[in-house]
């Protein structure tokens, strides 16, 4: 097809043109404003809040009658959801887009973004490509669910997609057949970019790690997203594909987009959003790209851990994250309402090396855990210390082992290690 052919110049003019988007320039900016010094891009970043509460006051009913930014409350999305149109501008009159978060953090939410929000998105993610050595036009899988995945929707996301030339492979069917076809189309597609959800790409790595005929030799890198990478999985992938493995991380609504630089530094783009973090670790961001539909100071669901670190050696100088804890909802609770985070659980179980995947069910009365382990070891009994160790911790009336039984999938995909069964 033509559109194979094109060089990156047109490919970037067509994709504008037919995402209606600016991702040429905001990626040009990105790429410039990265290198700057660490207190210039915090003071940019509170200009433009600033700036964006002048507008807010009056052009968003939310907003009205707010004093300042530091006298408002924290945002939930319950908020957000009972009051939908309040948070619209009035006087944005240009398209708005309809977006939905995931759902893997409970109820989906809808909202809105502008054209701008969606080239911030968009340059963000070829920005964190760009570290694996990404060139416009490289040839991209997309291994993931119904997130990234919305191909199909119109022609304009078709022609988006071909432009960027990716290929789709779907998270939800990974049988060890799927498997070996996905494989066989990246080697032969001559794929240079790998990007997709950690749990997803992992089982493809264990596959790979146990067939070693399959040679990667045109791949450049590969970026996870979405979910926890936790190093295990990152080593493993590693090793199958034999390239280098980036974190990223993201909360669109928020404005939050971060990536990992060569350095394996997750840098926060602060001039796409303000953000600050409480006492408790809860991420709140005000995503500055948004002048459609305003959110400020929104709580995120995630926890996050800032480093004291402003200089890296890649010179970027965007504020490093530490550590993602994760999804605060990702929490168990027992009877004693004593709380447990997703994080224990990966601490416990990712030194046993037979252990591929992990996930927690509990309600009141009792918590399962659910083991994928390698066919060396199927035996309850070895398992067995996971549960011991567990029940020094929480307090419940029953605890279950499952070994290589189906994990429970939500709709989108996405892997979760923690399922509340009670909500
Ligand atoms: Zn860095």
């Amino acid at each position: 097809m033509f559109i194979n052919n094109l060089n990156s110049k047109v490919r970037f003019f067509l994709l504008d043109f037919f995402g209606r988007s600016q991702i040429k320039n905001v990626l040009h900016r990105l790429r410039e404003e990265q290198y700057l010094p660490y207190d210039i891009l915090c003071q940019m970043s509170r200009s433009k809040l600033d700036h964006l509460i002048i507008k807010a006051k009056l052009s968003v009913p939310f907003y009205n009658n707010i004093i300042n930014y530091d006298d408002l409350p924290v945002l939930k999305k319950d908020t957000v959801r009972n009051h939908l149109n309040d948070f619209k501008s009035t006087q944005y009159t240009k398209f708005i887009f309809e977006k939905k978060t995931s759902g893997s953090t409970g109820k989906p939410l809808t909202y809105y973004v502008t054209s701008n929000t969606r080239s911030y998105l968009w340059a963000f993610i070829i920005l964190s490509w760009e570290v694996a050595g990404y060139k416009m036009g490289d040839k991209v899988a997309f291994v993931a669910g119904s997130a990234l995945l919305n191909f199909k929707t119109s022609l304009k996301h078709f022609i988006f997609y071909r432009l960027l030339n990716v290929d789709a492979y779907s998270a939800f069917s990974l049988s060890d057949k799927d498997i070996e076809s996905y494989l066989n189309k990246l080697i032969k597609r001559k794929t240079k970019i790998i990007y997709g959800y950690a749990s997803a790409l992992d089982r493809m790595a264990t596959f790979i790690n146990n067939n070693s005929k399959f040679h990667f030799t045109d791949l450049k890198g590969i970026i996870c997203t979405s979910e926890m990478l936790t190093e295990s999985m990152r080593e493993n992938i590693k090793k199958a594909f034999n390239v280098d493995v980036f974190n990223q991380y993201g909360c669109n609504e928020g404005g939050v987009s971060a990536f990992e630089c060569e350095f394996h530094e997750m840098h926060l783009i602060n001039t796409r959003c303000y953000f600050e973090i409480n006492n408790y670790g809860d991420l709140i961001a005000t995503d500055l790209s948004n002048e459609g539909f305003v959110l400020l100071k929104y709580d995120t669901g995630d926890l996050v851990e800032l480093s004291n670190i402003n200089d890296c050696k890649c010179n970027r100088h965007f504020p490093i994250i530490k550590h993602v804890i994760g999804r605060s909802r990702d929490i168990v609770t027992d009877l004693n309402n004593k709380s447990l985070h997703a994080s224990f659980f990966h601490y416990l179980l990712s030194p046993e090396k037979t252990i591929q995947q992990f996930q927690i069910l509990f309600n009141q009365e009792a918590i399962s855990l659910y083991l994928n382990v390698d066919n060396g070891i199927k035996s309850n009994v070895f398992y067995e210390k996971y549960i011991a160790e567990i029940k020094k911790h929480l307090k419940f009336n029953k605890y279950n082992l499952y070994i290589n039984s189906p994990f429970l999938t939500s709709d989108n995909a996405k892997h979760r290690h923690i399922i509340n069964t009670d909500l």
